[in-house]
């Protein structure tokens, strides 16, 4: 199967090094150059803005999926393609599995982590069976790959981590393999 679809978690903060908002939006600007489309929480603030700005900046095309309590903070996007509203945090991250082909995880905080772990277990548990992609800028999940290789080590996983995550160091690095066919 070829990735049309991507989901993209990341932080809703821009965090400290410039490079995360940068590459982030190097990510969606070449998400949209390679015609794929982008889901995601339809936050407008940090690494979340940075990717769908970029991507609509190329004249992609944006999804965003926001539960109705977030809308009322008035964080969304308004300028999305697209914009889902769902009645709780549990509908949204069901939508936004369901219309992905694969996930890609940037930098972000508790939020980005959630949705990460939460995708990963029902891979595991055949819920879905979506490629999963980490975009590691400036080494920020350096710490995540060790402790998921003492998982491994460990006895806890069910499969070896690489059949489930591709780590990549740059947004280049990323979209060359999101293009690749056969995913
Ligand atoms: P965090 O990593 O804690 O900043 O949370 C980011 C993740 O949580 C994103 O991938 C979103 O799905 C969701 N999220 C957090 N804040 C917002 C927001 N203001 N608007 C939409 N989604 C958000």
């Amino acid at each position: 199967m070829n990735i049309r679809s991507i989901a993209v978690f990341c932080g809703s903060k821009p965090g400290l090094h410039p490079l995360y908002m940068l590459e982030a939006a190097k990510l969606g600007a070449g998400i949209a150059r390679g015609h794929m489309h982008i889901i995601y929480g339809g936050g407008n603030k940090g690494i979340m803005g940075a990717i769908a700005n970029a991507a609509l900046a190329e004249n992609g095309t944006v999804t965003g999926v926001i539960p109705r309590l977030l809308i009322e903070w008035e964080q969304q996007h308004n300028g999305l393609t697209e914009l889902i509203v769902t009645e709780n945090m549990h509908q949204r991250k069901k939508l936004l599995y369901e219309l992905c082909d694969a996930a890609v995880i940037l930098p972000g905080g508790y939020g980005t982590l959630d949705e990460l772990f939460e995708m990963l277990t029902w891979n595991q548990l055949n819920i879905h069976r979506k490629k999963i992609f980490i975009l590691n800028t400036n080494g920020y999940y350096n710490y995540l790959n060790q402790h998921l290789e003492k998982m491994e080590e460990e006895g806890f996983l069910y499969t070896d981590v690489e059949n489930r995550i591709v780590f990549c160091d740059t947004p280049q690095q990323l979209i060359e393999q999101l293009i690749l066919p056969g995913y």
